[in-house]
C-alpha cells in the first residue's frame, strides 16, 4: 500500500536545549512551516489492489487491536486542531470501509467550533456512493476521488479488481450533491495510461471537477521506476498541443497542485509534481498512521507512536512535546528526491539499471525480520551436532498462511529483447508477441508455475507442500542499448514450511526458459538478481526488501 519505507521506529528527545525552538508554537518547524493540514489513515485495509499502491495479496496488515479507536482519532485530532490545524483529510488504506465511519465524521464535525474549518475524504469509490449523502450531511467538504483510468478494461488491470461502474456512479453523485470540492486523482505511468491525459482533461469540459496528475512515486514493493514515471512538463507539453488555449491558475499558497484551466471549461487540471518539482518548501501536512503513528514528510523514515504514549497515560501536554518534537525534526525536503538525479543525469543511473537491487537497503517490516538477520540466526538444515545434512522436522509447526514472492531478472539485448515486446505496446497488451520459437512470455511463465511445483523434486532438502496458487508476471524494461525482463513469481500455500524456495525455483526457471528462447538472437544473456523480495506468514514472520 501507499506506505513509504519505513526503517525502525525512533524515540526523540522531545527537551530540545535551544530556547527558540522551545518558543516555537508546537506545529511550526524549523523552516517556518506552520502546519494547519492533517491527514489521517482511518485503515490499512483496501478494496483494491492498485498496482502502483499494493501487491496482489495485500500489504500485512497491523492486528486489529493495534489500529487507533475512533476516540483515540478524536483525541488526537482536537489535540491538533487546538494547535491550529483547519483541515483534516481521511485516508487510508480505503477510509469508506472502516465500520465506524459515521461516528468518527460526527466527532470531527464538532471540533468546527473550535477552529476545525474543512473536513475531505480520498476514496477510491468502490464503497463510497451509498454513503455519500450521509457523509455530506456530516460535514464532508471535499472529496478526492481516485480515478486512473477511464477504461473499464484496463481499470480492471490496474486495481486488480472490478468496479470501474461504482467509481464511476460515485463520481456523478458526488458532483449531483454538489460538494464544495471535487477532484480526480489520476497517478500517470508511462505506457500504461499516458495516453489518456487529454481524455481525462476533456472531462472538465462541462463538469466542475478538478482532475489532477499525479506523477508516480516509489514506494515500498511498487516496482517504480524512472521510465514509468512521467514528469508532468512532459505531460504539460501534450495537453497543450491538444489544447493550445491554456493558461495557469492562481495556486493557494499551501497548494500541492500546480492548476491550469482550458479556455471556456467549467473545470480545472493540475499536476502533483512531487517527483520532479516538490513543493516541500510550502508543505503544511502532518500525518497519522492508521496504527497511531505521526508522520511529518510521507517519505520520512522515522515515525513516533503517539498510540502508545495515549495507550500508556500521557498527558495532552506529553503528546503535544512529542508532537512538536516531531515537527521540528521534520527535513526540510523529502528523501524522494534522491531519486531525482536518476531523471537528470542517465549516465550516473546506467550502472544501477544493471543490478537495481544492490543499490538499495533491504527493508524490514518488523522486528522479527530484524531478528533472523541476527548472528544467532543458524542453519536449520545442518544437524548441529553431526554437522551433516538433514530435513526439518515440520511435524509440530502450524498450518498458516505462507506467501512468498521472488525476483530474477534477464538483460538482453534490444534485437533479442524486441523479439519479445511490442515497443508500442504497453506490457499489459503484449500478448501474442512472439519470436521463432513461440510466444516468450507466455511459455516463461508456464515453467516458471510448473518449477514452483515441482521444488521439492528438484531441491534435495525441500518438503513437498500443497500449493494454493502460483503467479509468475513480467515487467519490461527498455534502457537504452539493452532490455531488462523482470520476472516476479508469487507462491502461497496453506501449510507448515515457507514457499520462498518454491517462489525463488519459479523466478529461475521462467528466466532460464526467456534465455532459452532468446539464446539463438542473444546468446550472452545475463540473469541476475534472484532473491525473495518479500514473505509472510510463519514463524519468522514478514518482511519485504526491495526488487528492482
Ligand atoms: N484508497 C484511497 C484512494 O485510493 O483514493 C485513499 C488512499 S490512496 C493511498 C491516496 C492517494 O494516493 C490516491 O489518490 C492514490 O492514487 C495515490 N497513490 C497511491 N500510490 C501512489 C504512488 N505510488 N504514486 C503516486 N500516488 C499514489
Ligand atoms: Fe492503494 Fe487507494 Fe488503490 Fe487501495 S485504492 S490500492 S489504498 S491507491
Amino acid at each position: 500500500m501507499y506506505r513509504p519505507t519505513r526503517i525502525f521506529t525512533r524515540r526523540f528527545n522531545f527537551r530540545s536545549p535551544h530556547r527558540d525552538v522551545e518558543r516555537l508554537p508546537a506545529l511550526t518547524d524549523m523552516f517556518n512551516r506552520h502546519h494547519t493540514y492533517l491527514r489521517i489513515s482511518l485503515t490499512e485495509r483496501c478494496n483494491l489492489r492498485c498496482t502502483y499502491c499494493m501487491p496482489e495479496e495485500g500489504v500485512p496488515l497491523s492486528p486489529k487491536e493495534d489500529i487507533l479507536t475512533t476516540p483515540e482519532i478524536l483525541k488526537l485530532a482536537t489535540l491538533f486542531v487546538n494547535q491550529g490545524v483547519t483541515k483534516i483529510r481521511l485516508t487510508g488504506g480505503e477510509p469508506t470501509i472502516r465500520p465506524d465511519l459515521f461516528e468518527l465524521m460526527t466527532g470531527l464535525s464538532g471540533l468546527r467550533n473550535q477552529g476545525l474549518k474543512a473536513i475531505g475524504m480520498t476514496s477510491n469509490g468502490i464503497a463510497l456512493k451509498r454513503k455519500l449523502p450521509k457523509l455530506l450531511e456530516y460535514g464532508l467538504t471535499s472529496l478526492n476521488l481516485s480515478l486512473d483510468t477511464i477504461n473499464p478494461f484496463k481499470f480492471q488491470i490496474l486495481t486488480r479488481r472490478k468496479g470501474f461502474e461504482k467509481v464511476i456512479e460515485s463520481l456523478d453523485l458526488a458532483e449531483s450533491l454538489g460538494i464544495q470540492q471535487l477532484k480526480v486523482n489520476c497517478v500517470v505511468m508511462r505506457g500504461v495510461n499516458d495516453m489518456e491525459v487529454v481524455d481525462f482533461v476533456q472531462l472538465s469540459e462541462d463538469r466542475n471537477l478538478s482532475i489532477r496528475f499525479i506523477e508516480y512515486m516509489p514506494f515500498d514493493g511498487n516496482r517504480w521506476n524512472d521510465k514509468k514515471m512521467v514528469p508532468y512538463k512532459e505531460l504539460l507539453a501534450k495537453i497543450t498541443a491538444a489544447y493550445p488555449n491554456i493558461s495557469k491558475v492562481q495556486d493557494d499558497p499551501n497548494d500541492t497542485t500546480k492548476h491550469y484551466r482550458v479556455a471556456g471549461f467549467k473545470g480545472n487540471f493540475g499536476f502533483i509534481s512531487s517527483m520532479t518539482d516538490h513543493f516541500c518548501g510550502t508543505c503544511n501536512r502532518l500525518r497519522i498512521t492508521a496504527d497511531g503513528n505521526i508522520k511529518a514528510c510521507l517519505f520520512g523514515a522515522a515515525e513516533v507512536s503517539l498510540r502508545d504514549m495515549m495507550r500508556g497515560g500521557s498527558s495532552d501536554e506529553d503528546l503535544l512535546a512529542m508532537i512538536s518534537a516531531v515537527v521540528k525534526k521534520k527535513k526540510p525536503k523529502h528523501a524522494a528526491q534522491e531519486f531525482i538525479p536518476r531523471l537528470t543525469m542517465p549516465s550516473s543511473f546506467a550502472p544501477l539499471i544493471k543490478t537495481p537491487f544492490l543499490n538499495k537497503a533491504p527493508i524490514f517490516r518488523n522486528n522479527q525480520s530484524m531478528r533472523s538477520q541476527s548472528s544467532d540466526a543458524r542453519l536449520s538444515h545442518i544437524d548441529p551436532s553431526s554437522g551433516k545434512a538433514k530435513m526439518v522436522d515440520v511435524g509440530d509447526k502450524a498450518v498458516t498462511k505462507r506467501v512468498a514472492s521472488a525476483q530474477s531478472i534477464i538483460t538482453l539485448s534490444l534485437a533479442a529483447f524486441r523479439q519479445i515486446r511490442d515497443p508500442n505496446k504497453p506490457y499489459h497488451l503484449q500478448d501474442g508477441v512472439a519470436n521463432k520459437k513461440g510466444d516468450v512470455l507466455t511459455v516463461a511463465q508456464i515453467a516458471g508455475i510448473q518449477a514452483a511445483k515441482m521444488t521439492s523434486s528438484l531441491i534435495p532438502l525441500c518438503h513437498p507442500l500443497q500449493i494454493n496458487k502460483a503467479d509468475v508476471d513480467f515487467e519490461l524494461r527498455e534502457t537504452g542499448d539493452s532490455g531488462e525482463v523482470i520476472i516476479t513469481a508469487t507462491v502461497s500455500c496453506q501449510g507448515k514450511t515457507g514457499v520462498e524456495m518454491e517462489a525463488l525455483t519459479a523466478a529461475s526457471v521462467a528466466a532460464l526458459t526467456v534465455f532459452d528462447m532468446c539464446k539463438a538472437v542473444d546468446p550472452r544473456a545475463v540473469i541476475s538478481g534472484i532473491h525473495v523480495i518479500r514473505k509472510s506468514g510463519g514463524r519468522s514472520g514478514s518482511f519485504e526488501q526491495n526488487g528492482s
